[in-house]
């Protein structure tokens, strides 16, 4: 009534405004042309979709864009070929590795191989017009498109046969040609294939979280059972996860799943596809889910699975990371998602070369299935014992090696601490990268600057940091950086920093040594100087920064395949094996002796850590709660990061495990990976020379100069001569390796 009393009003107005006739007519013509354009669109369209016949279409291929790769039958035969890793073996052959989904393995499962409850539910649940529409329910469809002009969000309306498509093609974006381009495909779809087909595809493609792709691996995983024997409500169960994997999860979202899934089981009532006892029986059944475990301990990466291989014995950590590693390199040169990335390793047919060393893998494996170097915990469950990860390179971005975990492998693609799955503060670690290279690179300071070993005045007044042990330190001891290094002191970084600045150093963390895990919160003194990062970081980032140290000053993506070829013998990967330049060659020389100052001063936190006959840099850290422990260095070989801790962040019982369990790991492991390797050195620049100073001024030393030491200086920035300790400035040569460090 209202609404009426108001547009008569407004007539009135209109009446008697001179200027309403004119607008009127415009805004007239504007409609007419308005509803032709619409018009011949919509003709267009309708002609697209082909649900007009104008009489010259003669029926013939679907030809509509994008249809070619909706051929059903040419996708579940793609998505049964098995994934082969191939090695080179120690004799330097070509040996298969690994195969992933044999034929015995595959996930794929028929209508007839799933229960038939779980068609009924999927119908019940998502597109009760499914047997009637012709692949769009043009209803939904309206609703949704209105909903997105009006600015709501375009959502709902999708058949069953559509959200295949969306699943097959990756395609998410909620827009209306998108929409458009998925209604064509869904009608020339149904034109090709059986309802019976389509389910059977839509089935075996949704993703049901945790890794889960399909019904068969879905019950595998949830239920622990076969698809064909899941009950009504189980059925319900996993088809509810679909619309919103995560949030509609059983296991981590019980409630909203269970909400789904008795909307679910009510419909399958209502459409009589159930019984009232089945009704009943269902909404009373007792949900048991054997997934539960392995989904706590793999929460963090919603694409985990355990899949099973041909083999009895779980794969290496190698090969985890391998599949993870190609995962993500499809997903950034081709596009595609993840999940459709994860279909083409586990049944696209690839051919993948894996990069591992077998011989130093096999040590790695025996070392840390053994936990040998570990002090005894037998009283302990495996999952309360002592942790640690392991990753070594070489000096060209290869990773040879890697241990994901102390103890019996527990399964495939579980939690790796190597590779980023639970990154770790790397305490002093970190220093070398965060705080040192960024000196000497930048010119801030010289091997022989001398820094007081005293904290920074923080703006409560208070002194910050104090070193290892609780100490102070005194404003009055000057510290060079090789003796603050080797010790490891806190105080002369936090100055260091105080000098350079943190947003230098934190871009040099995070653009030259490539550290992946870092956020903004790490843009600070306490992450910089002394290692107390938000995340943390991971052996794999430490282990592949750190050879920058050994090779010149260039970083190297980490690699851990040659190559991948596709079904058709066609290589689709293939790693960037060439180093970016990240520091200047002299940087790089004077930062690798530096590093080599923890390994032989004596008071050094590495010394006795060092690889036996090869000359090792290395540098130690601890977190500050004592929570982590790190070893990162490297020889003229390989570069190696180890990593000890607990897996649910406790305090390292020194007394048990030594002040240096990764040290010692380390060591361990890196000695037999050396054993038979021929003697080799590190290779230096001409960029970089050895110089005496002076202990008293720093400088270089001149013939007057009591007391001289040497240190290494970049050839273009080197410290005057000293001219405190007498009139004469003439430098002194001193180029005696037996001088004193
Ligand atoms: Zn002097």
């Amino acid at each position: 009534m209202s609404t009426k009393a108001t547009s008569n009003k407004k007539k009135k107005k209109k009446k008697k405004s001179g200027a309403g006739t004119a607008i009127l007519t415009v805004f007239l013509v504007i409609f007419l042309v308005g509803v032709i354009t619409a018009g011949s669109v919509a003709l267009t369209v309708l002609k697209d979709l082909r649900l007009i016949d104008f009489g010259d279409a003669k029926p013939v291929e679907d030809e509509v864009a994008g249809v070619d790769y909706l051929d059903l039958d040419n996708y579940i035969t793609n998505q049964a070929k098995t994934t082969i890793i191939y090695a080179y073996d120690t004799d330097g052959n070509l040996v298969e590795d690994t195969r992933l989904h044999g034929s015995e393995n595959r996930l794929i499962a028929s209508l007839d191989e799933m229960s038939p409850y779980v068609k009924d539910a999927v119908v019940a649940l998502e597109d009760q017009r499914f047997y009637s529409h012709h692949g769009v329910d043009w209803y939904g469809t309206a609703r949704s498109i209105v909903t997105d002009l009006t600015g709501g969000q375009m959502q709902g309306g999708s058949t069953i046969t559509q959200q295949l498509i969306k699943n097959l093609t990756g395609e998410n974006k909620r827009t209306l040609i998108r929409k458009y381009n998925e209604i064509k495909n869904a009608l020339a779809l149904e034109r090709h294939f059986s309802k019976e087909q389509i389910l059977e595809a839509y089935l075996n493609t949704i993703y049901l979280d945790q890794g889960c792709y399909g019904i068969k691996t879905a019950a595998e995983y949830y239920f622990g059972k076969d698809a064909k024997d899941l009950t009504v409500m189980e059925s319900a169960v996993l088809v509810s996860i679909t619309q919103r994997p995560r949030g509609n999860n059983p296991i981590i979202n019980y409630e909203n799943n269970r909400k789904r899934a008795e909307i679910c089981v009510y419909n399958m009532w209502a459409f009589g596809m159930i019984t009232e006892d089945e009704y009943n029986e269902a909404m009373n059944q007792k949900l048991v889910f054997v997934g539960k475990k392995a989904a706590e301990t793999e929460l963090s990466d919603s694409t985990e699975l355990e899949v099973s291989t041909t083999t009895t014995e779980y794969q290496s950590w190698y090969t985890d990371y391998l599949i993870n590693n190609v995962i993500s390199d499809l997903s950034a040169k081709y596009g595609y998602t993840s999940g459709e990335a994860w279909r083409m390793v586990y049944y696209g047919g690839l051919k993948i070369i894996s990069a591992v060393d077998m011989r130093i893998q096999g040590i790695m494996d025996d070392v840390y299935t053994n936990r040998t170097t570990f002090a005894d915990e037998s009283g302990k469950e495996e999952s309360e014992k002592i942790q640690s990860a392991m990753v070594i390179m070489n000096y060209e971005g290869r990773i040879m090696g890697i241990a994901g975990a102390l103890g019996p492998k527990a399964g495939n693609r579980v939690l790796s601490y190597a590779t980023g799955g639970d990154p770790r503060n790397p305490g002093s670690s970190i220093k070398p990268l965060s705080v040192y290279t960024p000196a000497i690179e930048g010119n801030y300071f010289y091997w022989s600057s001398r820094i007081p070993n005293y904290g920074i005045t923080l703006a409560d007044g208070t002194v910050w940091p104090k070193n290892y042990g609780g100490y102070t330190g005194s404003i009055t001891d000057l510290k060079t950086l090789p003796q603050a290094l080797a010790p490891s002191l806190n105080t002369v970084p936090a100055r260091m920093l105080q000098t350079i600045g943190t947003s230098y150093c934190y871009a040099f963390l995070r653009d030259r040594f490539h550290i992946s895990t870092l956020t903004q919160a790490d843009n600070d003194y306490a992450p910089l100087a002394i290692g107390d990062m938000a995340h943390g970081v991971s052996p794999l980032d430490m282990s592949a920064a750190y050879a920058v140290f050994g090779n010149g000053g260039l970083y190297y993506t980490p690699y851990s395949y040659y190559e991948v070829r596709d079904a058709e013998d066609k290589v689709i990967l293939k790693p960037d094996e060439n180093g970016q330049r990240v520091i200047s060659e002299g940087t790089a020389d004077v930062m690798n002796h530096m590093l080599q100052a923890p390994v032989t001063y004596s008071n050094g936190t590495a010394n006795g850590y060092g690889v036996s006959g090869f000359t090792t840099f290395a540098k130690t850290g601890t977190s500050s709660d004592n929570y982590d422990k790190w070893m990162v260095g490297g020889t003229p070989y390989y570069v190696c990061a180890a990593w000890v801790g607990y897996k649910d962040r406790q305090a390292i019982n020194i007394n048990l495990f030594g002040t240096y369990p990764a040290a010692k790991v380390f060591k361990y492991v890196m000695n037999l990976v050396h054993e038979d390797l021929e003697e080799k050195e590190f290779e230096y620049s001409s960029d970089s020379v050895r110089r005496s100073y002076c202990t008293v001024s720093g400088m270089l030393a001149s013939s007057r100069c009591a007391s001289t030491n040497t240190g290494w200086y970049k050839i273009d920035n080197l410290p005057g001569t000293c001219t405190i300790c007498g009139s004469r400035t003439e430098p002194v040569e001193n180029n005696d390796p037996e001088a004193r460090f």
